[in-house]
């Protein structure tokens, strides 16, 4: 009574294909649904964000930064062309810190459900203006921190892993690679970090004169001296008075650089350097600003060793 079985096989074999075939096309879809073919599109306030979300994002993301790095992160007002970028995203990386004044009614606008806004800077400890009693970017409701974190190494970490964590959010299926990019630009950052301090180790007189209040979380990080800045705010242009009080302290404490700013008018920094012989270098806060600043790395490496050299007369 046993059944013949290749009678079994021949009847049964179509019907284990069948279940077979249907089981990698099912696998096929879930794979396909899961990851999208089109890259993610992302639009970035500042040019750094733009970077920092590409080292974690590579091919799977397409990002906009609304900023080009020429311009002043300040004083900028949205283009017809933002808010259809804007519109086409799925996340929106900002600052925050009231940097980014017009991000909310471009958002409101666009007024995309779909539409997800990350705060980059959370969870940095925010350092106030405490040269020009903190009011210097006065925000939206109070918020009185120094917007510019980013010129921070150690809080571009932070923001990186906000970004890792929006796109996981959205795109589960490459945490993997997410995870993996995000912690290979943590080395490459870490090992700058190392290059750069230990060229700044070897400058004796740290002390610059700033253009705008932009500088204190890079200055504190790599070790320089902030001893005064031109615009007390952002935007303003100092009074005579204080034109005046810059140039004795630039007389009286022998300070031998002025740092200007590639999107800042360079009036100023000149009229001093007239009046004191301090030379004028010039920098950027934006990545794509100046040649060889195009990545955020790039940046720092541009910022510290030309601030390092015009130190040392070089
Ligand atoms: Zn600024």
């Amino acid at each position: 009574m046993v059944p013949s079985s290749p009678m079994l096989n021949f009847r049964f074999v179509p019907l284990l294909w069948a279940i077979v075939i249907s089981h990698s096309l099912v696998a096929a879809l879930l794979i396909f649904a899961a990851s999208p073919i089109e890259p993610l599109n992302i639009v970035v306030t500042i040019p750094v964000l733009k970077d920092l979300t590409e080292q974690v994002g590579g091919s799977y993301v397409r990002v906009t930064s609304l900023l080009s790095g020429y311009e002043n992160e300040h004083t900028y007002s949205p283009k017809p062309s933002d808010l259809v970028a804007v519109r086409k995203a799925r996340l929106l990386f900002e600052v925050g810190i009231g940097l980014e004044v017009w991000v909310s009614s471009l958002v409101k606008n666009a007024g995309s459900a779909s539409l997800l806004v990350v705060t980059t800077s959370k969870g940095i400890p925010l350092l106030r203006d405490t040269e020009h009693e903190g009011t210097a970017h006065a925000g939206e409701e109070g918020e009185r921190g120094n917007p510019h974190v980013w010129m921070d190494p150690e809080n571009a970490m932070t923001m990186l892993q906000h970004i890792a964590d929006a796109l996981i959010a959205v795109d589960p299926a490459h945490a993997t690679e997410y995870r993996a990019n995000q912690a290979a630009y943590l080395r490459k950052l870490a090992q700058l970090r190392v290059e750069l301090s230990e060229r700044v180790a070897r400058v004796t007189d740290r002390r610059f004169i700033a253009h705008h209040p932009a500088w204190p979380y890079f200055a504190r990080r790599f070790g320089f001296q902030i001893v005064g800045t031109i615009q007390p705010q952002s935007g303003s242009e100092p009074s005579a008075l204080q034109l005046h009080g810059l140039i004795a302290t630039i007389k009286k404490d022998r300070i031998k650089v002025v740092v200007s700013e590639v999107q800042l008018s360079r009036r100023i920094p000149e009229l001093l350097s007239k009046e004191t012989g301090a030379r004028v270098v010039v920098l950027t806060t934006l990545p794509g600003g100046l040649p060889h600043t195009d990545t955020y790395l790039d940046m720092l490496r541009y910022n510290v060793l030309q601030l390092a050299n015009a130190l040392e007369g070089l």
